[in-house]
């Protein structure tokens, strides 16, 4: 196991997970030991105490943080994620886990990651509006467009964004769109952000489809996530052809082995706000949903759900990591020995990160790309990506996470000797 002094608060599979496969990779790189030094700690981490006030009056305090993991390929980027279980361990995994994002999909950009620990539905719009306010202005003197760029994740939203871009802005004097992506079009925000993670599944899966001969249209997916990301991959794989058999939200899921109409499903949930009852479907569990029989499995919900104990039920021929870390380490191990081909999820989901640069760029030039320009790019980056991934795994005999690991990790180590230890 890699040596490291840091060792973050809290929950930190994530974090041990990357260095595992970190450590897998420097059998098959020439990687300075520098750049693993680099790597294995941490640029900056924060912890903050954001105080809110209620709508009752009185003051609550939520835990928020902001980790800088790498910056050798160029100005840190990294979502916002609101939820319960954030941690400062999660925190700094999900960190490292964009510093390899960028570098595989060759952006210049490093890692970074934020969050509150904090359930958003718990609070009234006012009070999500004081607590992401608050949040922004105790960062306001390391983020920015040139050093550490927001950007969305787990239970935030464009919304969410633009307070963040606003308080930032009106803190500075001037406004400045480029330092938060994932913002309303009219802010400065990009055409196609909203759907892109999920629509770079569909390229991703495409493409695997095309190199593996797996089947694409009239293949069988179960998806794990109805949110942005898993709603949005399932309806564009519905409307391409391939037979959504199953969906999941946090609760139940629901199956269908002829497949959903999943703009249909889409619409119940919208209306219900959950899927228990939808009619011409059998309702299923999570792990259930994990254990079907199907082409592709996308889990597009959470860390983790795939384990020691779950990984030999696991009967789809291909798995697509929608969501970051679905697999265990352990689980990981296991499918590859049974055989499974699992598309890795710094290539699987990069599709948000892509866009969010997308965005950014536009925001420095203050001209804009149309709808199906952005996605004509997104299509191309994803799959000259998984091309380039591909090509790596065949050469060396090794799988796509390796694959993937060694791409980025190769493009990081080139950066960091460039630019060489300061002063
Ligand atoms: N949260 C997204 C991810 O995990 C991307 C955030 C961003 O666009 O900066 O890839």
């Amino acid at each position: 196991m890699l040596k490291t002094a840091y060792e973050p608060p809290g929950d930190s599979g994530l974090w041990q997970l990357f260095l595992e496969n970190l450590e897998r990779t420097l059998h098959h790189t020439r990687t300075h030991p520098a750049t693993v030094e680099y790597l294995i700690h941490p640029r900056r981490t924060l912890t903050l105490s954001v105080p809110v006030r209620m709508d009752d009056g009185t003051v609550r305090f939520f835990t928020g943080y902001r980790v800088v993991h790498n910056i050798a390929r160029g100005p840190s980027k990294g979502g916002v994620r609101y939820h319960p279980a954030v941690t400062m361990g999660e925190t700094v995994g999900l960190a490292a886990w964009m510093t390899l994002k960028c570098g595989v999909f060759r952006l210049p950009y490093g890692g970074a990651a934020g969050g509150v620990a904090v359930d958003p539905r718990e609070l009234s719009p006012r009070e999500l509006e004081r607590l992401s306010r608050r949040y922004v202005a105790e960062l306001v003197d390391v983020i920015g467009p040139d050093s550490d760029i927001l950007g969305p994740d787990l239970g935030t939203d464009e919304r969410v964004m633009a307070w963040f871009m606003d308080t930032y802005s009106m803190t500075k004097g001037y406004t400045s769109p480029g330092v938060v992506t994932g913002k309303p079009l009219q802010l400065g925000g990009t055409a196609g952000r909203g759907d892109a993670a999920g629509r770079g599944i569909v390229y991703v899966l495409e493409e695997t489809a095309r190199r593996s001969g797996h089947p694409f249209k009239g293949a069988t997916v179960a998806v794990q996530g109805f949110g942005k990301v898993g709603r949005t991959a399932a309806g564009l794989l519905h409307q391409a052809g391939l037979k959504v058999v199953a969906v999941s939200t946090r609760t139940v899921g629901v199956y269908n082995p002829k497949g959903l109409d999943i703009p249909d499903v889409a619409r119940y949930y919208q209306e219900n706000g959950f899927l228990q009852g939808y009619p011409g479907a059998e309702e299923i569990s999570n792990d259930e949903l994990l254990a079907l029989e199907v082409d592709y499995l996308i889990p597009a919900a959470f860390e983790n759900v795939v384990h020691r104990e779950n990984a030999r039920e696991v009967r789809a021929k291909v798995v697509i990591e929608g969501a970051n870390a679905p697999l265990t380490g352990e689980a990981d191990e296991i499918l590859r020995e049974r055989g499974v081909l699992v598309v890795p999820d710094i290539v699987a989901n990069g599709g948000g990160v892509v866009v969010s640069y997308l965005e950014w760029v536009q925001n420095f030039s203050m001209f804009f790309w149309t709808e199906a320009e952005v996605q004509q790019k997104l299509r191309e980056v994803m799959q000259r990506t998984l091309d380039e991934v591909w090509s790596i795994a065949e050469r060396d005999k090794i799988d796509l996470r390796l694959a993937a690991y060694v791409l980025s990790v190769t493009r990081i180590n080139e950066a960091t000797k460039l630019r060489g230890v300061y002063p």
